[in-house]
């Protein structure tokens, strides 16, 4: 399927769906910031209703409502100071009301998204491929972020981003048989569930979540099992590193606890931009 029959000008498709991604980029941030928020909520919300409390009455809280507002004086932000990019720019990083700067954080992830739907455009096609890979780059970002800040991986991205690669497997928008997607699944959650035990049963504490166990399935999914190997090595080293580095620089957070989301998920975006075939010979395998 070709979206828009501009096949013959690849640059062209490429630079829309980047225009796109800076779009797409811009409301991703809205969802880092808030899913979390919206899965606490819910979580003190089934808790009351068990100890049979009464919910208290509260003004609705998602990804539309309320509007968005700065969290520095509170000013709320008109359309034409949320334009990707471009607002940032032009408010040069500040609020408009208190000159509070803004997160450089913000336009940076809609260039990033930006960059990575270009490059899945470029490379695979304005079509369902290009499409399937740009939505598989977009939620594993988004996915490093929330887990970045608050060590959730929530159900609501990384099971949706293992049912699309099984959809994405079955209609061959990638190459990788049903067969080693499935097994990549199995393999996936299973090596995490057996290490998490294992480090359980050794130490008495929790090395990583459930969550891990599913964005891990996940990837086996979209590059079948025989890449999960490479995948955790560099996950693993990359993660080991910045660790040591957040410890000498003692910038850890609480507890001391590195997430591993943001690794695999950039594992996942490496093996997506090398190519699984070069990671596995990265690895040696
Ligand atoms: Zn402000």
């Amino acid at each position: 399927m070709n979206i828009w029959n501009m096949g013959a000008l690849p640059w062209l498709d490429a630079s829309l769906l980047a225009l796109l991604g800076l779009l797409i980029g811009s409301f991703l941030n809205v969802v880092v910031y808030r899913l979390p928020k919206m899965m606490e909520q819910q979580w003190k919300d089934e808790a009351a209703e068990l100890a049979g409390t009464e919910l208290p009455e509260r003004a609705p809280f998602n990804l539309m409502l309320p509007r968005s507002r700065c969290p520095h004086c509170g000013h709320a932000i008109a359309w034409y100071e949320n334009i990707p990019l471009l607002s940032y720019l032009a408010l040069a990083g500040k609020c408009s009301a208190c000159k509070a700067p803004i997160s450089i954080r913000y336009p940076l992830v809609e260039l990033a998204v930006a960059g990575l739907f270009f490059y899945c455009t470029w490379t695979f096609g304005a079509n369902s491929r290009g499409l399937a890979w740009c939505a598989f780059s977009a939620m594993l970002l988004t996915l490093a972020l929330i887990d970045w800040d608050t060590t959730l991986l929530p159900d609501d991205l990384t099971l949706p981003l293992l049912w699309l690669g099984m959809v994405a497997a079955a209609l061959q928008w990638i190459p990788v048989s049903l067969n080693d997607a499935l097994w990549g699944a199995v393999a996936g959650y299973l090596s995490l569930w057996l290490v998490y035990w294992g480090f359980k049963l050794a130490t008495g504490k929790e090395g990583m979540g459930f969550g891990d166990f599913k964005l891990f399935a996940a990837l086996g999914v979209w590059f079948g099992w025989q890449t999960l190997i490479p995948i955790i090595l560099i996950a693993s080293v990359i993660g080991a590193v910045i660790g040591i580095g957040l410890k000498f620089n003692s910038s850890l957070r609480e507890g001391g606890y590195v997430p591993f989301g943001p690794f695999l998920a950039g594992a996942g975006l490496s093996a997506l931009v090398f190519g699984p075939q070069a990671l596995r010979q990265a690895v040696g395998l």
